[in-house]
């Protein structure tokens, strides 16, 4: 029928926007390599702040005693305990608690979200047992993970740029996040230090070294992205102080932020990025993170239920609410292999309200999450390529014997296996011979071990 045509139009036409030859995906990947080198050069150089960490020292594994890690920058956050046990020894106890952030908090006050924060990790310090031991005579020391753009002022100190993410809280941009929290500890009666400031993909970067010395660069792919590499400090001109003695340097490159004229953006991106609580921001992010992923879906099956009564001949309302249709449930309908297409039937029900759809239409929907999730997948696989040729790791030399791992954590990259397979292949095949010396690595929770791990190397006592 007509109405039918319409909607494959509009489905074909999405397809055609949203295609990413592997052309294309080199020069997204030359334009990231081109970008991390402008930023370093100097600052605002690029739209990739390539932040510099004070992270000059990863983990070695020589790490000892009792450490917390805070680590905010989802919809969840968590607090963890860690006992080191040294070399050989690693990770001997650790424990950890995920709490939740009332949705209010993210837009409210800098006060109640902090007080929020510091409250929660008192009631889990009150917890802590016998198998954990804090060295006589110390403060309680924490690594804070906060995963948000951060100008850091030293290893233990930043202001936050912006929010993302959905959080928006103005009187705290500007504001040293380390001094909301202490101040927050302080009022909540709570002991304890903040003597390691970081962002998750430094965290993840931190916990991938600490077990494996081949570890070069962390990508986070969650609720948001974001990627970290170890930079040779005497490549970062923007760096005026004294060159650090391992000639390291951590760098937070932000590459949410990335854009390019080769990414291929669609009408729904553009109309989802306006009415955004950050327009004209992050716009690799909205194109490839759980976050967004859903949303698209739904914009798009927005429009075929306008313009192609998809759904009838109105529109289903909870269908017009932004972000109702979630990532998780987007892969859920992905995955389906059922005949019938029952698992799509079923989310259009419980979260949609839409019912007695043909079994056309459910497969017109795992096509459309088919297009976005690829995209977003092939393009992250850019991004990594596009790090792997800043540090001349993309390429295999004759007679060297060099490995690189990419330490991968994150929701969507866990959880989304459709995404998670494309990324890696579509990675493979930019990579060609080389593939062979770059590996893949799940580092599960990195971003909580890891800011644990770096107020360790970053002890007061030491
Ligand atoms: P955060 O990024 O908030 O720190 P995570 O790394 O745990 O947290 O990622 C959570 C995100 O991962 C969710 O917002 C969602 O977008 C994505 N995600 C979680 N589970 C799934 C799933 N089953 N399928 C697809 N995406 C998922
Ligand atoms: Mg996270």
């Amino acid at each position: 029928s007509g109405r039918w045509d319409k909607a494959a139009a509009i489905l074909r036409e999405l397809k055609d926007k949203c295609r990413t030859p592997i052309g294309k995906l080199r020069q997204v990947a030359d334009d990231m390599a081109f970008e991390m080198h402008a930023g370093l050069a100097s600052e605002g150089g690029s739209n990739l702040k390539m932040i510099i960490s004070y992270v000059d020292n990863l983990p070695t594994g020589d790490e000892k005693g009792l450490f917390y890690a805070l680590d905010l920058g989802g919809t969840n956050f968590r607090v963890l305990r860690v006992q080191l046990g040294g070399k050989d020894k690693y990770v001997a106890k650790q424990e950890f608690e995920e709490v939740s952030i009332p949705p209010h908090l993210m837009v409210g006050t800098s006060v109640a979200l902090f007080d929020f924060i510091a409250e929660a990790l008192k009631k889990f310090v009150d917890t802590e047992g016998e198998d954990f031991h804090l060295s006589p005579g110390r403060r309680r020391e924490l690594g804070f993970t906060f995963s948000f753009p951060v100008k850091q002022s030293s290893i233990a100190s930043g202001t936050l740029f912006k929010w993302t993410k959905g959080f928006s809280i103005d009187e705290a941009v500007g504001q040293d996040v380390v001094g909301e929290l202490t101040k927050a500890m302080e009022r909540v009666g709570l002991d304890m230090s903040v003597t390691a400031l970081v962002n998750d993909t430094i965290g993840t970067l931190a916990g991938g070294r600490y077990y494996n010395p081949d570890v070069v660069a962390a990508v986070i792919l969650g609720t948001g992205t974001n990627a970290a590499y170890v930079e040779r400090a005497q490549a970062i001109p923007k760096w005026h102080g004294l060159l650090p003695k391992s000639g390291e340097m951590a760098i937070n490159m932000e590459w949410g932020n990335f854009r390019s004229p080769h990414l291929p953006l669609t009408e729904y991106d553009q109309a989802m990025d306006v009415e955004s609580l950050n327009p004209g921001e992050q716009l690799f992010e909205k194109t490839i993170s759980g976050m967004y992923l859903g949303e698209i879906v739904r914009r798009v099956l927005c429009r075929m239920a306008e313009e192609a009564a998809l759904f009838g001949d109105t529109v289903p309302p909870k269908l017009k609410i932004p972000f109702i249709l979630r990532t998780p449930h987007m892969s859920a309908m992905h995955h389906d292999t059922s005949s019938d297409l029952r698992v799509v039937e079923t989310k259009l029900k419980d979260i949609l309200e839409i019912s007695n759809t043909s079994l056309k239409t459910r497969k017109a929907i795992v096509e459309l999450c088919d297009i976005v999730a690829i995209r977003g997948a092939r393009l992250s696989a850019a991004g990594i390529l596009g790090i792997l040729k800043k540090l001349g790791r993309d390429t295999v030399t004759e007679g060297e014997n060099m490995r690189s791992v990419i330490a991968l954590d994150g929701g969507l990259f866990e959880h989304y296996m459709k995404f998670r397979n494309s990324m890696e292949s579509t990675l493979k095949e930019l990579l060609g011979k080389a593939s062979e010396t770059i590996v893949i690595e799940h580092s599960n929770d990195g971003s909580g071990i890891g800011a644990a791990l770096l107020a360790a190397s970053h002890s007061l006592y030491l």
